[in-house]
């Protein structure tokens, strides 16, 4: 989860840093044209206005001013150039803001502010609530202002508007000087180097708008563009194939190595594809740890399959990067146009759908798309879409499986486990959702909707079966190294008052785990009182000898070892030395999944286990179902029972 969340953060990150590029490059274009129309001057003709009609709209300003200190009177500025022409001439008196203005501050504020003195030429064709952007002007000896009003009903000016508009004031001048002096010729000199400067610096930006910084390989834009580009030149019968590579466990190679030993790897990779693939194909490097490669052209699919093995064996030598052997393979996965997209989006996302198998399949391998494969993720992605809007309308319900006496039958307790109830009624098992829920990071909230209607049906609940049973909740490793969730939940279980019928149903994965659950979760719940199971016990890579390290209260012993016990030796003597074991550890032991009433006969003759948790004696179900049926059973069976306060299932 929090692996992806920070995938997520970088991408948006490079993402709005792109956009700002591409939005600093289509300035600097305004600004170039800005500046060939005020290189033109042309008589008389006043360059302004082409300079503000290329302008106004990407200020998203309805009115440029210039305004201009008069010679014999400073507190006085007259309006030199401007795109409403009924305010040139007009006079308008200084105020404190124009005098910050005059002064050599950019200020942007609301026209109201600091403009009380408006000339009537102004209030005639402006209003006042518009946002303004006030940039000082030099001319020669006198100082002056450009001023520009935000269409009204923007929103205001951003940090992109006031860098190029500082550009701008720059340039605007030099053009009025110009203009005025009608154009030395040393400022016409000065005038064109710094359209070279700024042409100069236009193509750095273009270039970083489409390169990587680090490889300095072609970014996703670019990648995109040139596949578009491709894409449109194919004939029929012609092909391409676009190879998508994620590195395997670059993470780790960060967060153990450092970050400059990640960009070393990236480069190193960067330049071992880029030493494999052909002139004509193009390798880009579209995010992270994401690289593309643009196979294009070929004949036969068998040269992409081979030309990809090669990359891949060519990736499976380690790094030699500060001194360490560092792994830098990756997955790759292809897609070939036409058969599995006609577009560059269609493309990537079915070559990312194979890389994703390879990588299940086994890391540094390769996978090649198929409408199978399409199948299954448009499966994956209609369930997390459903599973979303399942989320908002808290589509999912609590059932209980009794935990009981094996000899009596007698309900000692309930696992409180989730369904997910769709809106056509149907009801899904946590198998079918669970891991996409949590993928999606929706299982805490489900975590909650479960406890929270488990809390609120307690007080029936107790009315049925007493208020001793015990209630188990489910926590999944991921929610046990987070403390916040555990916190809460803990809290939650605590304001109930009743923290002793309650207990928590940990993997040994959760529970070996060092960290602040074992030095700060753990030493909460045993303050609280809430008890602590180990579920699954015996499918972790825990062993017997750890045991002794965990103090737990309960052991679930797995249900793989209970299916068709009394017939298999092996798993009788492991539950043999697991039985012994929590005895002496005092930790009670629960047999899971007994299905038969062989099993349960072993179980029962063989063994010193009381308490069992299976089909055998009940199936999981709706907490209001149990309530109604524990009702009806109690008044047909025993219509003025003196035994409400204990259930047995027959
Ligand atoms: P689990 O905690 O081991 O729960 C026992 C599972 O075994 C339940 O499956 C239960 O229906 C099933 N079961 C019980 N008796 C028998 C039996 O006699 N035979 C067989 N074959 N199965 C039996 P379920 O409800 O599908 O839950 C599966 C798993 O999903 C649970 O395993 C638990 O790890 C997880 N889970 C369920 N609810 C939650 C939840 O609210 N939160 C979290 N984090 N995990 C949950
Ligand atoms: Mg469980
Ligand atoms: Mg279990």
């Amino acid at each position: 989860m929090e692996g992806s969340e920070e995938l997520r953060e970088t991408l948006v990150g490079m993402r709005r840093e792109l956009d700002m590029l591409q939005t600093e490059t289509a300035h600097a274009n305004v600004l170039l044209r800005a500046l060939d129309a005020l290189l033109c001057v042309d008589g008389d003709a006043d360059p302004f206005a082409g300079v503000f009609s290329d302008l106004l709209p990407i200020f998203k300003a309805s009115h440029a001013i210039v305004l201009i200190q008069e010679d014999n009177d400073e507190s006085l500025l007259e309006c030199a150039a401007s795109n409403a022409p009924a305010l040139v001439g007009s006079r308008w008196k200084s105020s404190s803001l124009i005098a910050k203005v005059l002064s050599g501050r950019i200020v942007t504020t609301l026209s109201t502010e600091g403009t009380e003195d408006w000339p009537p030429e102004a209030d005639a064709c402006l209003e006042r609530t518009q946002s303004a952007l006030y940039l000082p002007l030099a001319v020669r000896d006198r100082r002056g202002l450009l001023m520009l009003l935000r269409t009204h009903g923007c929103a205001g000016f951003d940090r992109s508007h006031v860098t190029l508009a500082r550009k701008f004031s720059v340039l605007a001048s030099h053009a009025f000087a110009a203009r005025n002096a009608h154009q030395t010729e040393a400022e016409s000199t000065r005038l064109k180097h710094l359209a070279d400067q700024l042409r100069v610096s236009q193509e750095a930006l273009a270039f970083r708008a489409n390169h990587d910084q680090l490889t300095g390989l072609p970014n996703r834009a670019r990648i995109q563009e040139l596949v578009d580009e491709a894409l449109a030149r194919k004939r029929p019968g012609e092909k391409l194939a676009l190879a998508f590579i994620d590195l395997d466990d670059f993470k780790r190679v960060n967060d153990f190595h450092g970050h400059a030993a990640g960009d070393a790897l990236l480069k190193g990779v960067a330049d071992r594809i880029r030493a494999e693939v052909r002139k004509t194909d193009v390798l880009g490097r579209i995010s992270g740890d994401e690289f593309v490669i643009v196979l294009d052209p070929f004949d036969e699919e068998e040269e992409i399959v081979a030309l990809v093995g090669r990359i891949r064996d060519r990736l499976q030598a380690p790094f030699e990067i500060e001194g360490f052997a560092v792994d830098g393979t990756g997955s790759i996965g292809v897609a070939f146009f036409p058969a599995h997209g006609r577009d560059y989006e269609t493309l990537r996302r079915n070559a990312d759908t194979a890389m994703y198998q390879a990588k299940l399949a086994s890391k540094g391998s390769v996978e090649f798309f198929s409408q199978e494969l399409g199948r299954k993720l448009a499966d994956r992605i209609s369930l997390e879409r459903r599973l979303r809007a399942a989320f908002d309308d808290r589509e999912f319900k609590c059932v209980l499986q009794a935990k009981v006496d094996i000899h009596t039958r007698e309900i000692v307790g309930f696992e409180a486990l989730v369904r997910w109830v769709d809106r056509h009624g149907v009801v899904h098992a946590p198998g079918y959702f669970l891991k996409s829920a949590n993928e999606l990071g929706l299982l805490d909230g489900i975590a909650n909707i479960v406890l929270d209607e488990l809390i609120a049906k307690l007080p029936s609940l107790d009315a049925c079966f007493g208020d001793g049973l015990r209630y188990s909740i489910n926590v999944s490793p991921a929610q046990a190294a987070k403390p916040v969730f555990m916190r809460a939940l803990a809290e939650k279980i605590s304001a109930t008052g009743r923290t002793r019928n309650f207990m928590l149903e940990l993997t040994e994965e959760s529970l070996l785990a060092a960290g602040v659950f074992q030095s700060e979760i753990l030493p909460l719940l045993r303050e609280k009182g809430i008890g602590i199971s180990i579920d699954d016990f015996g499918t972790g890579y825990s062993s017997l000898s750890t045991l002794a390290d965990i103090t737990a209260d309960e052991l679930k012993f797995d249900r793989s070892f209970i299916r068709a016990i009394h017939q298999r030796p092996r798993s009788q003597s492991i539950l043999r030395a697991v039985e012994s074991l929590s005895a002496a550890l005092g930790i009670d032991l629960v047999a899971e999944g007994i299905e038969t009433d062989l099993e349960n006969d072993y179980l029962k003759n063989k063994t010193r286990i009381r308490v069992g948790q299976g089909y055998l004696f009940h199936a999981p179900q709706f907490i209001d179902d149990i309530i109604a049926e524990h009702a009806t059973l109690v008044s047909v069976a025993e219509p003025d029972s003196e035994h409400r306060a204990t259930g047995v299932l027959r």
